[in-house]
């Protein structure tokens, strides 16, 4: 799960980490109080998404100006001015894809003076099962180029578990980062506590970018980005209340209510599989018809005809799905409950792209005559060579 950028630096303040002092807004009237409480005389105005690369970013609208989705303003009418143009409009940048994100929240910050940037990260490290920090002095850019072209600029270590963070990697960062004296003291100090944050919170990805030195000599956290892990959320009540909603792809909420896991893909078939092996195996097949997959969907091993019918409609739901593809291997699920689901699903919800189905399994008999007996229009495949060729056949004709 991820939070906002401001969320996030309210969770990092709670553990001493040095923020800006900002104040979130949703609506244009709230911009002048916002922007008098900061006080100024520099203010940034910061587009809220779940998507990096704001500064760089340009918004849709022409409304919104030619400025990014962080914007520098000196005055309190400039950071009206700003908000009246970036609220509610669409900011596109390299991670949201074309399409863009709606800006519906913005924070204002009071503004620093930058004397140089740096990049600082913590994440889960699977190979040495501990948490990895990565630290490099080329802050503010895209730390993937930085690590294709100069991978001697980046430095990373992980911590021990059982010691947590020692005085020697608060030195090996202000090493990699060449700081010296009061700041490297501080960057020892911002090490420690960023680990607490990390572990406390059950975190999964930390990233700072960028960590600045101001001109008045303090190490400051001036972005942050933060991911949990949803495997700990039970646990972490107070994160999961920083959850929007809004940022998430509709039908990957509605699929996590039924318990099925599903992430919805560009391509335009859609699936309907039990188990993560055959998901992947469907999607690689059809891809090798020289098809696109619209979504990874496991229904599971034990799933009902509920979950059936909310999986079939969450498919059907998606305007890119040209052709449905369901590939069931009835093992602990029994191909006659699938069937009665897709059944009740395309009654309820109506078919208008070609469905292939290929059951496999146990009751696989049973479950073959349900869809034949049904008057349905659905194309039987007997096995997954079959099915895959089928569907793309099929949506290649519509
Ligand atoms: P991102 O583009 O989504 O990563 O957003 P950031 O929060 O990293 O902001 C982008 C850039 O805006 C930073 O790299 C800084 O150069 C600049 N910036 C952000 N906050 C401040 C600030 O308080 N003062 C100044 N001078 N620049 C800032
Ligand atoms: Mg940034």
């Amino acid at each position: 799960m991820n939070i906002h950028e401001y969320q996030a630096k309210a969770v990092l303040k709670e553990f001493g980490v040095p923020v800006s002092r900002g104040v979130p807004v949703l609506k244009v009237e709230d911009a002048e109080a916002a922007a008098k409480e900061l006080g100024g005389p520099l203010w940034v105005v910061k587009s809220q998404i779940h998507a990096g690369g704001r500064g760089k970013g340009k918004f849709k609208e022409a409304a919104a100006g030619e400025k990014g989705g962080v914007r520098l303003a000196k005055s309190i009418d400039e950071v009206k001015q700003f908000v009246k143009e970036m609220l509610h409009n669409t900011l596109v940048t390299i991670q949201t894809g074309p399409a863009g994100k709606q800006v519906n929240r913005l924070y204002i910050e009071d503004g620093s003076d930058i004397e140089k940037e740096f990049y600082l990260s913590a994440l889960v490290d699977r190979v040495t099962s501990r948490v990895s920090f990565v630290v490099s002095t080329e802050g503010g850019m895209d730390i993937e180029a930085v690590a294709h072209s100069t991978p001697e600029k980046i430095i990373s270590f992980s911590v021990d578990p059982a010691t947590g963070v020692m005085p020697h990697h608060g030195r090996t960062v202000a090493k990699a980062l060449g700081l010296t004296g009061d700041l490297a003291k501080q960057a020892g100090v911002l090490v420690g506590q960023l680990y607490k944050a990390f572990v406390t919170a059950d975190m999964s990805m930390l990233e700072i970018n960028p960590l600045v030195v101001t001109k008045q000599g303090e190490l400051k956290c001036l972005d942050a980005k933060v991911s949990f892990d949803s495997n700990a959320l039970y646990r972490q009540p107070k994160m999961l209340a920083l959850r929007d909603e809004t940022e998430e792809d509709a039908k990957e909420i509605e699929a996590s209510k039924y318990d099925l896991s599903y992430v919805a893909l560009d391509g335009d078939i859609g699936c309907m599989v039990n188990g993560a092996g055959l998901a992947m195996a469907t999607m690689d097949i059809i891809k090798l018809y020289g098809h696109e997959p619209a979504n990874f969907l496991d229904v599971g091993g034990g799933a009902t005809k509920e979950r059936v019918t909310a999986a079939f409609k969450i498919i059907t739901a998606d305007p890119n799905v040209k052709g449905i593809l369901v590939n069931i291997f009835g093992g602990i699920m029994r191909c006659d409950v699938i069937a009665e689901g897709v059944i009740a699903a395309v009654k309820e919800v109506g078919l208008k792209v070609p469905l292939v189905v290929r059951l496999e399994g146990t009751n696989v008999d049973l479950g073959k005559k349900i869809i034949a007996e049904s008057g349905l229009n659905v194309i039987s495949a007997d096995d997954l060579d079959d099915a895959a060729q089928k569907i793309v056949k099929a949506v290649k004709e519509v």
